[in-house]
């Protein structure tokens, strides 16, 4: 387990924390704070598996920070391949359902997809992963 620091931001490992037995006084516990400066605001921290960075372990995705997952996020043909993981199930009209199989139906939506402008494309696919980052995460790992 790994502490951060929130008055100097340094990153110690647990066994590593200065103990001042009975907090100096007469607390009832041992009482730890940073080895560096001796502050006693000491945060809990895990670091991302892709850019090394020090976060709050709730915001670590399969061991990847938000920022990682975003990266990964904007590579829109990335996204696509998840999409096709992370299918839903939508009402259409039922003639379009009798004339076209699903992978048709998949087909011309590919196409309207790429004629929307890049931006538009990567706000989508941001959007998308935003909506279960976890799962987009795990996809990842398996990939
Ligand atoms: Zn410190
Ligand atoms: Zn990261």
């Amino acid at each position: 387990m790994y502490f951060m620091c929130e008055e100097c931001g340094e990153v110690f490992a647990a066994e590593d924390r200065k103990v001042i037995p009975n907090g100096g006084g007469d607390i009832g516990e041992d009482w730890c704070v940073c080895p560096y400066c001796g502050h006693d605001s000491l945060a809990e921290v895990e670091q991302c598996d892709d850019c090394g960075r020090w976060v709050d372990p709730s915001e670590l995705y399969c061991g990847k920070c938000r920022d990682c997952i975003d990266t990964e996020a904007e590579d829109i043909e990335q996204v696509k391949q998840y999409g096709d993981h992370a299918k839903v199930e939508v009402e259409i009209n039922a003639l379009y359902y009798k004339t076209f199989s699903p992978s048709e139906i998949d087909e011309l939506l590919a196409k309207a997809f790429a004629e929307l402008p890049k931006e538009k494309q990567k706000k989508y696919c941001l959007d998308l992963v935003d909506d279960d980052p976890y799962d987009f995460a795990e996809w990842l790992q398996e990939d």
